[in-house]
């Protein structure tokens, strides 16, 4: 079987890794011509709005599939005349806006921070007066990794926001006080059987996640599991799908989704029984989905600008590392390690041990 991924990059890239022992084949279509996951299948260097490749792309392979839900969704229309396309074009839609997304919620009563769509500062100055500050403005589409957005503590950041994000469509959010941020990785196969990993705490630095580490028998479980299958069911959705929730009054408001394999379950490849590369590859291809048990204790930390020295990293016992082949440049994630110990008491000591290492590298 020959996939499609619309984007190459590093999610590209594990999910071929995950492919390949299954006998599946690759083709990547990612306009840079360095993507890092052109290493493991053939790579289409083209736009993603680039018909002729698209349609290239879609006769070559069985079905289609996406590491980033930012895709124009006339790609995933073009796309889906001629060749399955999974999760499908409404998953992607309602994903990869925060208006829609919230909205979802909302219709599917899953807690969410207050929210007001903003189209211009007076819509800005109206939503501050009924949702009060501290407040989140996000732009409604394209944010990533804390881009895209900005806290509102006082009236001049009022003020300025709307202009600094570029006066696009946004989101206003009541600031939510969390204790935590945890993230659900659920899996739908195309006969609706579903299942889920451990939620998994999150570790954020400037917006960007830092540490993962996986839970066991996390109390908030079985609700997180609730709120993921209603959407789930509501998008009749087929893959791989990332909850984040923040943790808060000890319950969870869905702060988003996406609708693809997710940085926050990349310790799946060592620490589950079966990875949620692979079980994104099975759902698609309408394969029997694999166990979602952990396998010991997992906690997976970014390698965010560069990669400590090999050597190293993997020197740091029960230590896996992903290194993406990617050009190091300032506050991109150019790869990550997963640890994975018998007890809690060990991986506390081996994620001091590798974060002491990337301080001294840094
Ligand atoms: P996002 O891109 O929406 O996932 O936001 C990136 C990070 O910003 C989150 O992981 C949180 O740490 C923080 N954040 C986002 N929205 C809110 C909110 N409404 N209240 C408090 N913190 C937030």
């Amino acid at each position: 079987m020959k996939i499609g991924v619309i984007g190459g990059g590093q999610l590209g890239r594990m999910l071929a890794l995950a492919g390949t022992p299954l006998g599946m084949h690759f083709a990547f279509l990612d306009p840079a011509p360095d993507a890092c996951a052109a290493a493991l299948g053939e790579h289409l260097q083209a736009d993603y709005g680039d018909l002729q490749h698209l349609r290239q792309l879609a006769d070559e392979v069985d079905l289609v599939t996406f590491e980033f839900e930012s895709v124009p969704a006339e790609t995933v229309a073009f796309l889906s005349q001629f060749v399955p396309v999974y999760p499908g074009a409404d998953a992607l839609r309602i994903a990869r806006d925060r208006w829609f997304e919230k909205s979802m919620f909302r219709e599917l009563d899953i807690p969410t921070p207050a929210f007001a769509d903003i189209q211009s500062q007076a819509d800005l100055d109206h939503a501050v007066a009924s949702i009060g500050l501290p407040a989140v403005l996000k732009t409604r589409t394209l944010g990533y990794d804390g881009k895209g957005q900005k806290v509102l503590r006082n009236l001049s950041d009022v003020l300025s926001a709307f202009a600094e994000l570029g006066s696009v469509p946004c989101l206003l959010e009541g600031f939510v006080p969390f204790t935590g941020e945890v993230s659900l990785i659920a899996v739908r196969g195309r006969d609706g059987a579903t299942c889920f990993y451990p939620l998994v705490h999150n570790n954020h630095d400037s917006g960007i996640l830092r540490l993962s580490i996986a839970s066991s028998d996390h109390p908030l479980q079985k609700l997180a599991e609730d709120y993921a299958a209603r959407v789930l069911d509501k998008l009749d959705y087929v893959g791989v799908l990332a909850f984040e929730f923040f943790e808060v009054d000890g319950g969870l408001k869905a702060n988003e989704i996406a609708p693809r394999v997710h940085n926050s379950g990349h310790w799946t490849i060592e620490g589950a029984e079966c990875s949620q590369f692979e079980n994104h590859l099975r759902a698609i291809a309408g394969l029997p989905l694999g166990a979602t048990r952990k396998v010991g204790e997992s906690a997976m930390l970014n390698f965010i600008g560069s990669v400590p020295e090999v050597s190293k990293v993997i020197a740091i016992e029960d230590c896996h590392l992903h290194h993406y082949g990617k050009a190091f440049k300032v506050g991109r994630k150019v790869g990550h390690a997963t640890l994975r110990c018998a007890t809690r008491d060990v991986l506390d000591r081996q994620i001091m041990a590798l974060e002491t290492l990337i301080d001294q590298q840094a």
